[in-house]
């Protein structure tokens, strides 16, 4: 990728100008100018790419340059400030913002401990844009994971499916958590990977035929009337696939998949126009209809779905849309991005749209239904989390101005009960000082100590509050 094809692309979908792009282009050339790759390339190719991965998102002008320069502070002996002089409060932010999940380093098994840790870098990141930057990072990284030894490339897959793959997924930006999946899946399991994606090739060969005949079928009866269309196949992700083999316990023989194509068209009239062509030429497979451009999914997705029977008795499912809503489901949250900053990127309410964006994650990730949905915009209390570290790295969440106490009760009881200090990143602190996220707290304990009434006055989760006041009135000291 070369800076004129980069800004040639960037200018077909924004007027921002783009001189700042150039500089940022050059800027972080120069930065890392000593620096190669594994692949024994230049490292700024890897920034390139990156930049380039953004701009097919059609993200920001702003989003792309820290694109641009997303490991200019990581890797270099840049000071932050001279940086944040140099490109500005916003710029600085997304660059800093990526550095700063760059630091967390994810290497446990535990599922659970996953969720903590995307709640930790949804958290983290404040600007969902420092997300995407962070998610086309290791997009790259993944295509390229092929220079690395074995072990890196395990490692970098397993963090990559249990961590990036599921945010990407909440954000809505489908056909990425699509490819960081197969991604990831075919070096971690590299043989069921080959002999998967044989298989599906030839199913997929096999029903080019079905495919050509539904695309005439569908010219042929739309002859003359005006409803500009393109059908696109959908291969489903090879890793979607091999879960459900899985899950079912079969082998891909026996699983059951459908041909899926996707109809694309202009207005929203002309998706209904289309929906009725399809079912006079093709029988419905009965209740197979639904109107997701009526009634939006909760993640915004729009689109007609039914499945109807091709002549050979084939069912073929078949989803119709509009170009803007294909963007959006392609895109997710990165397509919306752009909706509500506006093209000039201008914007006075940055921080209440950020909030509306936060919130929108939390909906995704948790809610099932409109009831929760309308709930979730009272209450925000994911927003007020901590995260905090054990020595070993497991991260806990805690609400905000938790303290070493609250901490101590969620490793264990007695661990909160026979504790009498704190070490803080390695100082020791009073058990009522407010911990931060990111804080790593080791607890100090003594046995045959016990909890303090006044711990009542700090703590501020209710489990720490339960169990002290339980000690308490086992041990004869009720509150008064
Ligand atoms: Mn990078």
């Amino acid at each position: 990728m070369e800076l004129d094809e980069l800004l040639k692309k960037f200018r077909e979908y924004s007027s921002q100008d783009t001189t700042v792009l150039e500089y940022a282009w050059n800027y972080s050339n120069e930065a890392h100018q000593e620096q190669k790759r594994a692949s024994g390339e230049k490292y700024f190719v890897h920034c390139a790419a990156v930049a380039e991965i953004l701009v097919d998102f059609k993200m920001d002008l702003e989003t792309v340059a820290a694109g641009l320069m997303h490991d200019v502070l990581e890797d270099t002996k840049i000071p932050h400030e001279t940086f944040q002089k140099e490109f500005g409060d916003e710029i600085y932010a997304l660059v800093a913002g990526v550095t700063k999940i760059e630091t967390l380093k994810f290497s446990s098994r535990d599922e659970a401990q996953a969720e903590n840790w995307r709640k930790m870098i949804l958290a983290t990141a404040k600007d969902i844009r420092v997300i995407v930057i962070k998610l086309a990072d290791r997009l790259h990284n993944m295509r390229t994971l092929n220079f690395l030894t074995r072990e890196k490339q395990l490692e970098i897959s397993h963090e990559t499916i249990s961590l990036y793959a599921p945010l990407a997924q909440r954000l809505g930006i489908f056909h990425l958590k699509s490819e960081l999946e197969d991604l990831s899946f075919k070096y971690l399991h590299p043989d069921e990977f080959q002999s998967l994606l044989a298989k599906v090739q030839l199913r997929y060969a096999m029903r080019e035929k079905l495919l050509e005949d539904f695309r005439t079928e569908l010219e042929t009866h739309l002859a003359g009337a005006q409803v500009p269309h393109r059908v696109l196949a959908r291969v489903k992700n090879l890793y979607s696939i091999y879960r459900k083999m899985l899950r079912q316990d079969k082998p891909f023989e026996e699983i059951q998949d459908a041909l899926a194509v996707r109809v694309i068209t202009d207005t929203v009239i002309n998706c209904y126009a289309l929906l009725g062509t399809v079912h006079s030429v093709f029988k419905p497979v009965a209740g197979s209809f639904t109107d997701y451009i009526a009634v939006p999914k909760m993640n915004l997705y729009q689109s007609l779905h039914t499945s109807v029977m091709a002549g050979t008795g084939e069912v073929i499912e078949i989803q119709i849309r509009t170009e803007e809503m294909h963007r959006t489901s392609e895109y997710g949250i990165a397509a919306h991005w752009r909706y509500k900053l506006g093209e000039k990127g201008a914007d006075k309410h940055l921080d209440e749209k950020l909030n509306w964006l936060r919130q929108w994650m939390e909906w995704l990730q948790d809610l099932s239904s409109p009831r929760e949905f309308i709930e979730s915009f009272k209450t925000d209390l994911e927003l007020d989390q901590i995260f905090i570290f054990t020595p070993k790295g497991e991260v806990k969440p805690l609400p905000v101005d938790a303290t070493p106490i609250d901490f101590a009760y969620t490793i264990h009881t007695d661990i909160g009960n026979t504790c009498i200090g704190a070490k803080v990143n390695n100082k020791m602190v009073r058990l009522d000082q407010p911990l931060k996220s990111g804080d790593i707290c080791e607890i100090v304990t003594r046995r045959n100590s016990a909890p303090k009434k006044d711990w009542l006055g700090t703590v501020k989760t209710a489990g720490a509050r339960s169990h002290i006041r339980k000690y308490l009135r086992e041990h004869g000291q009720p509150e008064e």
